[in-house]
């Protein structure tokens, strides 16, 4: 059982009943980043759908349970609990919608989660990233140079002065005049 209630200017806050604990997620919305900040209170079961109110003081939450209520008031990106409503003329409830699950399901028993950090993580990783691919570069180009030594020393192993009888096709020394398996004369050019 969740609610939302959206209270302008892309920021919305997310209302729901886990046990006895009310959490409040509030969240915000730019271009470029989005924030998340849960708080949780314990209120005890709803007995009825929570209410939202835009007072001159601020988003106001109503929760309604069978301990009695429970006055939450939003504050910038928290949530605080304050003793009694607001006595204002030109309070407005604001519009409360049924919602299955919340986008992102707050751990139940956090009492509050800091707003995501907008982008602090991820700039230690890029420069991992290319430090590793600056890194790479030169490993790819001793990869090609192992290839090219690899291949040039393949025609110096291959013996050059190794002969064969002409007449019996064994294999023959340099040094030798005659064929060891047929006595042939070896004509050294
Ligand atoms: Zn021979």
């Amino acid at each position: 059982m969740a609610y939302v209630c959206e209270l302008g200017a892309g920021q919305r806050v997310y209302l729901e009943n886990q046990g006895l604990q009310t959490v409040v997620t509030l969240m915000s919305s730019s271009p470029g980043q989005q924030q998340q900040a849960s708080n949780s209170f314990t209120t005890g079961v709803w007995s009825s759908p929570p209410q939202v109110f835009q007072t001159p003081y601020g988003m106001v939450l109503k929760i309604t349970s069978e301990q009695g209520e429970k006055t939450l008031q939003i504050q910038g990106s928290g949530v605080s609990v304050i003793s009694s409503m607001p006595l204002a003329k030109d309070s407005e409830q604001l519009p409360v919608h049924e919602v299955a699950t919340l986008p992102v399901s707050p751990m139940p028993g956090v009492e509050s989660l800091k707003p995501m950090p907008p982008m602090k993580p991820m700039e230690p990783m890029n420069l991992n990233m290319g430090n590793m691919q600056m890194s790479m570069n030169p490993m790819e180009m001793r990869m090609g140079n192992m290839g090219m030594r690899m291949g040039s020393p393949a025609p110096q192993n291959t013996p050059q002065t190794q002969r064969f009888c002409t007449q019996c096709g064994a294999s023959v020394k340099p040094e030798d005049r005659f064929c060891s398996s047929c006595g042939h004369p070896i004509h050294h050019q």
